[in-house]
Order: C-alpha cells, then structure tokens, then sequence
C-alpha cells in the first residue's frame, strides 16, 4: 500500500547509537531523517580523548568522533534535522508515526529512538539558580574557568574519576567526594586519581546544601558524612556532578515499558519495544553497559530490525 511519509524511518539522536543507526539505514537506501536535538553529538561531545573505542590506537577526542560519525552518515544520504523532538504518537489504524517536535510534526512508518541520558543532579535546595554558577556536570566544558581554585568532583564511577583527572590541569587541589569508602570505577582509572597529588578523596560524604557568595557563584559546599552523620564546610568554588544519568524517554513513555530509572526495556534480546514499529538503542536502553561502542552496536541491530520491519509491513 501507497502512504505519503515524510520518511521511512525516523531516528531520535545523534550519540553514537543514532549516527551508527543512521549510516546502516542510509546504506540500506532508507534516507532517513535523524534528529539532532538540543546537543548534536551527544553526550561524547563533551569529553575529552576517548581511549577505548576500537580503531584508535592513539585515542580520539570525543567531538571529532562524533562529527566523524555524522559526516559518515550524511554521505551515505541520512538527512540531519535540527529540531528537538518532544513527542512520539503512533496512529494505529495507519500504522504510521507521528514525530512531533519544537516547530512542527513528521510522520514516519518507523521510528529508532536512541535519545541517550543526561545527567543528573541531586536536588537539593538553590541547585537550578546555581548552575552554570558554579555547578555542572562538565568538566571539559568549564573546568578552564576554575583555574588555581579548589573544586570538587561528586561521584565515585568512571566519570568521576576522568573528570577529576582532567580538572587537575587547571585546578589548585580536587577534591573527589564519594558516599561510600569504595571507588565503583574501573581499577585503571582508580590507579590514576588516586595516585594523583592534586585528587584528594572525601569518603563517606554527600554534599548537603550548597553555599552561595554575594556575587551569585558558589562559594562552597556543606558535606555530610554518610556514616556518622556528621556536617562539615568545603570551600570550593566549582562542583562538577559525575553521580549518573537520567535516560531521555520521555517523548516515547507512553509506547514503550520503563523500567524503574526510566529506561526503555526492549523485548526479544533485540531493540524493539512493545510498540512495532518503534526500536529503542543506546543509553535510553541500556541500563548496564552505557559505553559509546556498546551504543553504536545497538544502532546497528536497530537499524537491520527496523529495516526488517520495514520490508514486512510497506
Ligand atoms: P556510574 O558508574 O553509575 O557511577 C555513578 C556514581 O555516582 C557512583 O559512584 C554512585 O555511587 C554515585 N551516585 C549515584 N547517585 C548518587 C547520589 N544521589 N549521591 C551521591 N553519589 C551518587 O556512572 P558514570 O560514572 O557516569 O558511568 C556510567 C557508565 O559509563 C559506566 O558503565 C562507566 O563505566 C562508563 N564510563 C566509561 C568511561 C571510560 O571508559 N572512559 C568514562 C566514563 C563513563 P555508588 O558507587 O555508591 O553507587
């Protein structure tokens, strides 16, 4: 059956998994759209050198990658679109998607949606007033502007400690505040902050409310100790959040299950959702792994699935 569409197949995000999904669907001559929301690039965009994704034996910076990424899926036909989605509907009589974002909609006969997570924050009091006034979840963003300063990192994983590693070129001391005695990050990564003399860890800790100067930046933070209850003062003037990330499936929440952190749960072992039709890759679907290779091999499974559904239901 004949049905006007503005594409085939719809891809939501452009971290690994979404370029990933787009070259494979744009080789299989599906010119898909790809929509780039609010941070082209995803989140890789924001770190420094990548070490561990295949092909570099030297590493590569994370923008670079990505725009790699993109440049390969444009040459094959993908079409980016700079607009962010905020919803996905499915009409079931046609069967048809409708991908609705900030300026108008799209329709679709299928839909990958590889969104990816963002960080989160913990919530406390004057948290909002307070980013980007001293607090984020961004080293390779604003760790230059916190030169000679103290600044702390929260956390205890993997980022973290790359952050806090990375923040060493600039800051005077970091402090790594963790609420547990343990770091959950990889033994390499641990060797590196902690034999670091600039990192200091704070055990047990958590930080309790922020401290704001008259000038509307942060000015230091009152930590609680996790064991004992106790308060104390640190004068830093930066937080960098490292403490996980929230997964993007808002836009999808009422075609697909979440598990109780939000992520998509897929079924068959594969990428597709209880809705047909709609295939979910990367972060927003992967509470485990969340690796930028792990991503992009999603991307791929998703595309062939969804391309398979596609020449089943045109
Ligand atoms: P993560 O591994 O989930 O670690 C989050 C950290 O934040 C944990 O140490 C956790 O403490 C702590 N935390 C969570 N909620 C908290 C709260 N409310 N208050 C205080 N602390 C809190 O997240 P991630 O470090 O972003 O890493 C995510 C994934 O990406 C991992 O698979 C990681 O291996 C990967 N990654 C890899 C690289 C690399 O290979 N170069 C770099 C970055 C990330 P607990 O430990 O007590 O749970």
């Amino acid at each position: 059956m004949m049905r006007v569409v503005d594409a085939k197949l719809i891809i939501i995000g452009t971290g690994p998994a979404g370029y990933t999904a787009a070259i494979y669907a744009a080789r299989a001559d599906l010119a898909p759209l790809v929509f780039t929301g609010s941070q082209m690039g995803g989140q890789l965009t924001t770190t420094t050198e990548i070490e561990n994704f295949p092909g570099f034996p030297d590493g590569i910076q994370g923008p670079e990658l990505m725009f790699n990424m993109s440049q390969q899926a444009e040459k094959f036909g993908a079409k980016l679109v700079y607009e962010e989605v905020v919803s996905v509907k499915k009409d079931e009589e046609s069967g048809l998607f409708e991908v609705t974002t900030n300026t108008r909609s799209y329709t679709a006969m299928a839909v990958i949606i590889a969104t990816g997570a963002t960080a989160r924050y913990p919530g406390l009091p004057g948290e909002k007033e307070l980013i980007g006034h001293g607090l984020t979840a961004c080293a390779t963003c604003d760790g230059a502007f916190y030169r000679d300063v103290p600044v702390c990192v929260v956390g205890g994983g993997d980022s973290a400690c790359e952050e806090a590693h990375f923040l060493t070129r600039f800051a005077e001391r970091v402090y790594l505040i963790h609420r547990r005695d343990t770091l959950r990050a990889s033994a390499a990564m641990q060797q590196r902050v902690l034999s670091h003399e600039k990192i200091q860890p704070v055990w047990n800790s958590v930080i309790d409310g922020y401290k704001k100067g008259e000038d509307g930046e942060l000015c230091g933070v009152t930590l609680r100790n996790t064991q004992t209850g106790e308060l104390s003062e640190l004068p830093v003037r930066c937080v960098f959040m490292a403490i996980g990330h929230v997964p993007n499936s808002a836009c999808v929440a009422d075609l697909v299950d979440l598990d109780s952190s939000g992520f998509i749960i897929r079924c068959h072992g594969g990428t597709s959702t209880r809705t047909p039709g709609l295939f979910a890759a990367g972060d927003v679907a992967d509470p485990v792994y969340r690796q930028a290779i792990s991503a992009a091999g999603m991307g791929c499974w998703a595309a062939l699935e969804a391309e398979r559904y596609l020449q089943q239901n045109d």
